[in-house]
């Protein structure tokens, strides 16, 4: 098979090819900038873009690949979860090129997707793993089979702000640029992690184990600074802030491995750029006997070569395709069953 993918369900433009198991070339292009004068990404802003982006992108991966559209077997495309009039566009665009081609319309979902991506470059998936995806707009683990027989469970998510929002939220809280990981990820390298005692949300006995919360400790950051007499210690606030949420995500990962008999944890999402949540989760997962796979960091934010990595598993496991009017779900779940199915009635 040959699968050009599409992503679209945030700001990014997303375009992929892929072929059994191997990334032939991808493009992508980002409306991030536009939406920093208005504090977050705004949904018509980002339909706009993709839709300006959408063709170069498509025509930039199949020059990288070397391939033209007519040499296309499938096509997969993000319906959903994400910002309705983002997901439009991409689905739109991928129905028009599947109809061009003349091949069959896979619609997936996008979290799968970002567990997806990791066989281009660490090969197939265990039977069992649990993935963890921290970005800016997910903090998700979920619970993975095999991704071709739709085997994927949502196990918990956060219930307010992301891990990379928190970061960021943080950043600007102690006066760092935006975006606030690298930022805070460089201050932190001068500064002392046990220096100040951050809480780690959600990690009690008697609290929902999978479930995150990063809204409380943003909030703790900021009574510490506003109590702080003098000038802050930048290095050390970050420092610490950085160890509070490495310790809690590897905390519920690892444990989530041992709950689901996974011996695998994915680890996806821009803040597995993170120097320390790499290294904790690394350690943590080592001494628990647990094997830790991270795609390279550009594959580990929104991109198209996620969603064609997918569709290429859809496609070699012969799984039925979507029809030309399925519908993107913005809020699509995760139910035990992938997206893919669920504009008709799954
Ligand atoms: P998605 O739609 O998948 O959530 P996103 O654009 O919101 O994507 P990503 O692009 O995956 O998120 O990642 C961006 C986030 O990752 C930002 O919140 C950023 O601060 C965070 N991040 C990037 N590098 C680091 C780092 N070194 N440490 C911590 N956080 C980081
Ligand atoms: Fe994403
Ligand atoms: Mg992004």
């Amino acid at each position: 098979p040959l699968v050009l993918g599409i992503e679209t369900s945030c700001d990014e433009t997303g375009v992929g090819l892929v072929s059994g198991g191997v990334l032939l070339g991808d493009a992508l292009a980002s409306s991030m900038d536009e939406h920093a004068r208005f504090g977050g990404v705004v949904p018509e802003v980002a339909a706009r873009a993709h839709l300006e982006a959408m063709a170069p992108m498509v025509r930039t991966a199949l020059q990288r690949a070397e391939v033209d559209l007519a040499d296309v077997t499938a096509v997969a495309v993000t319906a959903g979860p994400g910002l309705s009039p983002a997901l439009q566009v991409g689905l739109a665009a991928g129905k028009a090129y599947a109809l061009a081609a003349g091949v069959p319309l896979y619609a997936v979902h996008h979290l799968a997707g970002h567990a997806a991506v990791d066989v281009l470059d660490h090969g197939p998936l265990p039977e069992r793993c649990v993935a963890l995806i921290v970005s800016g707009g997910h903090t998700s683990l979920l619970g993975v089979g095999d991704l071709a027989r739709d085997e994927v469970v949502h196990l918990g998510d956060t219930v307010d702000d992301a891990a990379g929002e928190a970061f960021d939220k943080v950043a600007r809280l102690i006066g760092l640029p935006y975006p606030g990981g690298p930022a805070i990820d460089r201050a932190a390298r001068e500064g002392d992690p046990h220096a100040i005692a951050f809480p780690r949300p959600l990690t009690g006995p008697s609290d929902p184990p999978w479930t995150f919360s990063f809204s409380g400790l943003k909030t703790a950051v900021a009574r510490w600074v506003e109590a702080h007499d003098g000038p802050i210690p930048i290095p050390d606030v970050a420092a610490s802030f950085q160890e509070a949420v490495a310790d809690t995500l590897a905390r519920k990962a690892v444990a989530a491995c041992l709950d689901q008999g996974a011996d695998t944890l994915l680890m996806v999402g821009g803040v597995a750029a993170n120097s320390r949540v790499r290294g904790l989760v690394e350690e943590r997962c080592a001494a628990a006997g647990l094997t830790l796979r991270v795609p390279p960091i550009r594959l580990c934010t929104d991109n198209g070569a996620m969603i064609a990595a997918l569709g290429d598993l859809l496609v070699r496991a012969d799984v039925e395709p979507d029809p030309l009017d399925v519908a993107a779900d913005p809020r699509a779940r995760l139910t035990g069953a992938l997206l893919h199915g669920a504009g008709h009635g799954a």
